[in-house]
């Protein structure tokens, strides 16, 4: 018989999944319980995929042989209580397109980096004249590129709520980069509980496998493993893995010593992500030469320390994509002149106390832009003599133009989510960057 497959959330993965059962012979069916874009609903049609939209109906899930669940939705939903009860399988995309594979694959995971480091070691492997597809978080259905075609060497990026759907899923090279509170709202407010659902990249391993981690990093330091483990560390130097020497990172790996000088990325956190993704292209394989090349010509992220323009001598970053405290301590500690911030948004739960002294240093003037600013405004009040509150990105621009000074830099790096004001953090980035062109 025919097994049943049902896909709940028809956003990127959901559809990718579905079009990926579907080509495998499955009978598959959609549900959301939201709105399902028109790209989505085409991308069905064309596959003759049955859905339903604004609506989970009970008896049309329930009958399902496998669900798979996108990564959104929460296990309290009653329907995931009731699934779970009946004993269906749960999974998630990326457990699912993971059978239908036979690439070798890197997958990323951590607080922050991912995505930087996701596109860097894709780059890399890219200019090695690998066959290479990055997916995942990344924005690109694993799933749905699979049901068009396989690949050598596949890049994931994973998020906590994708880990948390995995059974089988096993990486050749696993890339563990951080692990600061983020999301909490859906680990029961445990830090164990988000912790342990990053450290499952690393649980299907094996000896042949590789771990590339954050030694520096007190939770990440203590995974356990079967798989061969790469620290990377700034402060200890490694037998194997990767550390710092004077100006020089070293890449080690079996008897070879690779070293790099010169990065496109600025900024502490990128020398930790390069280092990372240099050291997984190496256990693929990499020339040492076509790596070192990759981290010199690699093309920054939007809305991650971006670069937007410089105004009468003031530079204006983006770093819409920072939102939360840890990425925005990484951002502060890269500036290297007096800095005109612009902070705010849905706080998280945030405790600002761990930037108190990155922002005496570094800061003469805060721009608050959120619905609730009181947090910011409390936290700050005795460290920068100027708090300024708007409430919208172009007024938030043209005060931030009025307080910085020539030789200064305008930087947007709110620690917080985007959803009170804007439709998402690309948004928030767009918007300041258009604002600061009109300057
Ligand atoms: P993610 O995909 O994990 O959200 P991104 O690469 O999109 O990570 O970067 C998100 C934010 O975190 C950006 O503001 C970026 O500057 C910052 N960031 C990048 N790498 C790190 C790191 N290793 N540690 C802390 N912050 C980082």
């Amino acid at each position: 018989m025919v097994k049943r497959i049902v896909v709940l959330g028809a956003g990127i993965s959901g559809v990718g999944a579905a079009v990926l059962a579907k080509k495998k012979g499955f009978e598959v069916f959609v549900s959301d319980k939201g709105k399902i874009t028109e790209d989505n609903k085409k991308v069905l049609l064309n596959n003759e995929i049955d859905w339903e939209e604004n609506n989970h109906t009970f008896d049309k899930i329930l009958n399902a042989d496998e669900v798979i669940k996108s990564p959104g939705i929460p296990d309290s939903f009653k329907l995931i209580q009731n699934l779970k009860n009946a004993k269906t399988p749960l999974i998630s995309e990326v457990e699912f397109a993971f059978r239908y594979t036979k690439a070798k694959i890197a997958a990323i995971t951590g607080s922050n980096g991912k995505t930087t480091t996701s596109l860097l070691l894709g780059h890399v492997l890219k200019n090695a004249g690998y066959d290479v597809l990055v997916a995942g978080n990344v924005g690109v259905s694993f799933a749905l590129s699979i049901a068009e075609r396989d690949y050598d060497y596949i890049v994931l990026e994973l998020s906590s709520f994708q880990l948390d759907g995995i059974k089988n899923f096993r990486s050749d090279v696993a890339i563990l980069l951080n692990i600061t509170p983020d999301h909490l709202d859906r680990y029961d407010y445990r830090l164990e509980n988000y912790s342990a659902s990053k450290f499952k990249i690393t649980e299907n391993q094996q000896e042949q496998d590789f771990l590339v981690y954050n030694a520096d990093d007190e939770i990440v330091k203590e995974i356990k493993t079967k798989a061969k483990k790469l620290p990377i560390s700034f402060i200890n130097k490694q037998k194997e893995g990767g550390f710092l020497n004077k100006n020089e990172l070293i890449i080690k790996l079996n008897n070879n010593t690779m070293t790099m000088q010169e990065l496109a990325l600025q900024g502490k956190h990128n020398i930790f992500n390069s280092m990372a993704a240099a050291m997984a292209a190496r256990v693929f394989e990499v020339k040492d030469s076509v790596i070192r090349q990759s981290m010199i010509d690699f093309q920054n992220v939007e809305h991650r320390l971006e670069y937007v323009l410089t105004v009468h001598g003031i530079d204006f970053i983006n770093d819409s994509k920072a939102t939360n405290v840890n990425a925005c301590w990484f951002a502060l500690e890269s500036m290297t002149k007096g800095v005109v911030w612009i902070v705010g948004g849905v706080d998280k739960g945030n405790d600002y106390s761990e930037l108190a002294e990155m922002v005496d240093e570094k800061v003469k003037a805060i721009i608050c832009l959120g619905e609730n600013n009181q947090n910011i405004i409390d936290a700050f009040k005795d460290k920068v003599d100027t708090i300024v509150q708007a409430s919208t990105m172009s007024e938030a621009v043209n005060q931030s133009y009025s307080l910085a000074n020539k030789g200064e830099t305008v930087l947007l790096s709110p620690a917080c989510a985007s959803f009170d004001l804007f439709a998402n953090y690309e948004d928030r980035g767009v918007q300041f960057k258009k604002s600061a062109r009109t300057l």
